[in-house]
């Protein structure tokens, strides 16, 4: 078996098409190597070798790796001309991680390996560069007993041994920076560093390089199992049999003098994908200075230093000869340097993202990747890429990462504002956006304010319209499917959910945190994007839908062949769909239209009344006010399909649970406090979302049903005499049985009949059902003989095929998916192994009786990537989502097409 495969001097032994073996970084330095890019010559142990390591142990890799390696390194050797562990001409090396994927933070890189007391010596010779040796040597102990030795800091408090020792030394000589270190002082450096060494390990710093080498193999190796990596593989679902490559190279230094440097650039803009090379380097500098910041980076390209300059406000005169580009400095290094970007963006048909270092005067490259890049950035690159022919439609399609449009849709901070902002607890990102305002605690008061932010413990249907006039939401409890996250993701509206370090005080009206406590009235900012929830105001730019944005949605259509709908409750809601490209609408949740002002006490003399002629009556007050809203809903659509849902959830939600309301129910309706209590706690359950509602509603207070399907008919017969067609699909919530649907059925279309007498006129109309309880599922074949479509209610699905209670979830699901029990939140992300054989099994039957049955998704799960291609899999005709997922899905379906 190969273990080990080399590559420099324009020659490789492997490619980049063999990431899975040779990790991302180790595949494109061979690439690299092979199309004539001068990298530095080095060799990659393959991913293969770290699962031997982990089955069978250091000593035995160590002999089966033994031969090969050493051949490599000779090789190295003839390459630079040099000799490991030569005390006069001496090969230095970097030992570098890269598994198949990148993997931030994994571990990190040892530079300058083979240095010890004789070898710096040697170093010095040769480059007659004192400093630069005794420079190099130091870090090298420094990176090698942090990475290998384990010289890290005891607790959080401390900090970093090294550095303490190196703070210490400036104190005493009255210094700041590293580059004030006189050649002395690196010399006293590097001893203090070795006696800390032997200190905390009890053993002397290995000076063999081989032990050298041999440990820090084993420590990449390691670190594949560390706490920081299989966190990150957790939360990726990468598995642990991949295992990391390690990339052995002869080290180059930027480190050398003034001709000598070290830099990293990307060949397009990474925030905003225009096709500009841009980048930063330092002059004399090793590894990761640029990044670290221990001095201001200068630009690469003349343009960018002017940009950089104005930002920055420095002038031109004191940019030009303290700041200058590469670009300037440098001119022929820049020339050959901007050919080889331009070069491997062509090669990898990407955006790259380079490390370069230039050893007295020769540039070496060191690194490519495709470069990660905002939602922006992304639309824009794969547009332009497609416009240069450098990838086909179906590639661009490809290269957009869905869920990463949300960046494009909703109103974000100012990058340079959130640099600056003070952060004090963080929740669930539940829905994106960027939102500013003073804080209320009540839904009735959020218009108190210009601009509020609604702070709650959690939120329920009656705090719709405060929701609405809030400009954000910021919940302690509950998940991403919580009422407070669903509504918010519906609304476009920026939402931080399940904050559990919040300490919320409907009484005192405060907000604690940490000690620190917030008043009603004080102004807070919530990033839905990462769930940060931040003290004081924060700016916010506009979001650009630009051109680019709209021919990625144009492209996904011609491929895409799967419908995309919304679920949307009012006519904006529908509206703004439809400029997303909403096909229809999947879900129109009818009960939300009941919690307007006027609307809720007609709902109320509804509940309160004992006999069904009471409720008739009150119904008759709601149904000119339903009717209104499906007119405006179906205007909306302008013939598009629209799914209407009838009344689902339980009555209890819709009245009073306060004493004082409940007071004022009873003046307004004439009765006694008590018989409103009474009522109150006659509703009150003990497992709501288990019990009186859905059709049950329906079956048991049939008048309801009656109610809206009239509203539903009379509109859609209302627009067709204006010459506006309608298509309604009316839907019953919550069927387990067959009977509970055919009861629906026949009501709906026997007040259909009747209101098409009375009109003289009659529409064509669906009557289907949701599929969301387990049993309604298994007897789909049933259920088909009578419905005309099927919409899965993934929520209720998942709630009750799991057994978790949406409500209540929040307090286990956390940890059950940070001790990787569940890899997801099964409420996000459609659980495909077992709710997601309900979903095929039902439509598999239901198509088995009705070959043409319409089949679609209307709950949470429409607008997720994996569930959307999930959905197309099983052959659905449509997935339904909030209205800002719709460019979402739309590209989804494209991708599942594809
Ligand atoms: P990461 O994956 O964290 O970027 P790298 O392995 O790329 O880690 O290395 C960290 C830094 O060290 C980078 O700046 C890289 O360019 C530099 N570096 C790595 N190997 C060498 C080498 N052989 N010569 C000079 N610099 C190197
Ligand atoms: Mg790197
Ligand atoms: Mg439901």
């Amino acid at each position: 078996k190969k273990r080990v495969y080399l590559f420099g001097d324009k020659k490789a032994d492997g490619n980049s098409t063999m990431k899975n073996l040779l990790g991302g970084k180790g595949a494109n330095l061979a690439e690299m190597s092979a199309i004539g890019i001068p990298v530095p010559p080095g060799f990659t142990i393959t991913t293969e070798v770290c699962t031997e390591y982990n089955a069978l142990g250091k000593d035995s890799v160590i002999n089966a790796l033994k031969e090969d390696v050493q051949a490599a390194i000779e090789s190295l050797e003839q390459t630079m001309g040099t000799k490991f562990g030569d005390a006069e001409n001496p090969l230095l090396i970097s030992v570098r991680s890269g598994a198949r994927v990148s993997m931030p933070g994994m571990m990190d890189t040892v530079l300058n390996l083979g240095l010890n007391d004789k070898a710096v010596l040697g170093l010095v010779k040769r480059t007659k560069n004192e400093r630069f040796a005794w420079d190099s040597y130091r870090r090298f102990i420094q990176m090698y007993g942090g990475v290998v030795l384990g010289m890290k800091p005891k607790t959080k408090q401390d900090i970093d041994p090294f550095e303490e020792i190196m703070e210490h030394l400036k104190d005493k000589r009255n210094i700041e920076l590293d580059t004030e270190f006189t050649v002395q002082d690196l010399r006293d450096l590097v001893y203090d560093f070795k006696d800390a060494v032997k200190k905390q390990t009890g053993h002397d710093f290995p000076t063999d390089p081989w032990d050298q080498l041999w440990g820090a193999v084993m420590a990449v190796f390691n670190s594949w199992n560390g706490d920081r990596a299989v966190y990150y593989r957790n939360m990726h679902g990468y598995p642990a049999d991949w295992g990391t490559a390690v990339n052995v190279q002869a080290m180059v230094f930027g480190n050398m003098g003034t001709n000598s440097g070290t830099g990293v650039c990307f060949t397009r803009d990474a925030g905003t994908g225009e096709n500009v090379f841009n980048g930063e380097y330092l002059i004399d500098a090793q590894g990761e200075d640029v990044v670290a910041g221990v001095r201001t980076p200068q630009q690469i390209t003349k343009l960018g230093s002017k940009r950089w300059a104005e930002l920055a406000k420095v002038e031109e005169a004191d940019r030009a000869e303290n700041y200058p580009s590469l670009e300037e400095l440098m001119p022929k290094i820049y020339k050959e340097l901007n050919g080889y970007q331009e070069k491997l963006e062509k090669h990898y048909r990407d955006m790259q993202d380079m490390e370069f270092t230039i050893q007295d005067g020769k540039l070496w490259i060191l690194q490519t990747r495709n470069g990660k890049r905002t939602g922006a950035a992304m639309v824009k690159i794969a547009v332009d890429l497609l416009k240069e022919g450098l990838i086909n439609e179906k590639e661009a399609i490809l290269r957009i990462e869905p869920n990463k449009l949300d960046e494009l849709l909703h109103p974000v901070f100012d990058p340079k504002a959130l640099k600056s902002a003070h952060v004090i607890a963080q929740g669930l990102p539940a829905s994106p956006g960027a939102a500013t305002g003073k804080i209320v605690f009540f839904a009735d008061e959020a218009s108190k304010f210009m601009h509020s932010i609604l702070v709650r413990i959690e939120t329920s249907p009656e705090d719709l319209e405060g929701m609405n006039i809030a400009k954000g939401i910021l919940t302690a409890r509950g998940g991403m499917t919580s009422h407070a996250a669903v509504v918010a993701r519906g609304m476009g509206k920026c939402c931080v959910s399940g904050a559990g370090a919040l300490k919320i005080d409907y009484k005192s009206r405060t907000l604690k945190v940490d000690g620190q406590v917030y008043h009603e009235g004080d102004w807070i900012s919530l990033n839905g994007s990462t769930g940060n929830i931040i003290e004081g105001k924060v700016a916010t730019i506009e979001p650009e839908l630009s051109g680019e944005f709209a021919e990625i949605m144009k492209l996904s259509d011609k491929f895409r062949t799967m419908e995309v709908r919304t679920n949307a409750d009012s006519p904006k809601d529908a509206k703004v769909a439809r400029s997303f490209g909403a096909q229809g609408i999947g879900l129109t949740r009818t009960e939300h239209m009941f919690f307007e002002v006027d609307r809720i006490k007609a709902m109320r003399e509804m509940i309160l009344a004992d006999t069904v002629n009471g409720r008739k009556r009150a119904l008759k007050h709601l149904l000119p006010m339903q009717r209104e809203d499906f007119e405006g809903i179906f205007e909306a659509m302008q013939g598009l399909p629209v799914t209407v849902r009838l009344l689902d959830p339980p009555l209890h939600e819709f009245v009073p649970h306060q004493l004082s309301l409940q007071k004022e129910l009873a003046e307004e309706m004439h009765i006694s406090v008590d018989a409103v209590k009474s009522k109150v706690a006659e509703l009150a359950e003990f497992n709501p979302m288990l019990g009186h509602r859905g059709c049950r509603l329906g079956n048991t207070y049939p008048e309801i049903t009656e109610m809206q399907a009239r509203a539903i008919i009379e509109a859609a017969l209302n627009l067709k005499a204006k010459g506006i067609e309608a298509k309604p699909e009316i839907m019953v919530p919550l069927i387990g049985t067959m009977d509970e649907f055919i009861m629906q059925e026949n009501i709906i279309r026997e007040t259909a009949n009747k209101v098409f007498k009375e009109k003289n006129d009659t529409i064509h109309y669906l009557v289907g059902t949701m599929i969301e309880i387990p049993r309604a599922a298994l007897t789909a074949d049933k259920i088909a003989q009578h419905a005309e479509f099927f919409s899965f209610g993934t929520n209720d699905l998942t709630q009750m095929a799991f057994g978790y209670s949406r409500d209540d979830a929040g307090k286990f699901l956390p940890i059950y998916i940070e001790k990787g029990i569940l890899k997801v939140d099964p409420f996000e992300v459609l659980d495909q192994e077992g709710v997601g054989q309900l979903v095929e099994m039902a439509t598999e039957r239901g198509r088995n009786v009705k070959p043409d049955l319409k089949v679609g998704i209307c709950g949470e799960h429409g607008g997720e990537p994996s569930s959307v291609e999930f959905c197309y899999r099983t052959g659905m005709n449509y997935v339904s989502c909030s209205p800002y997922r719709v460019p979402i899905a739309r590209l989804a379906a494209a991708q599942a097409a594809i």
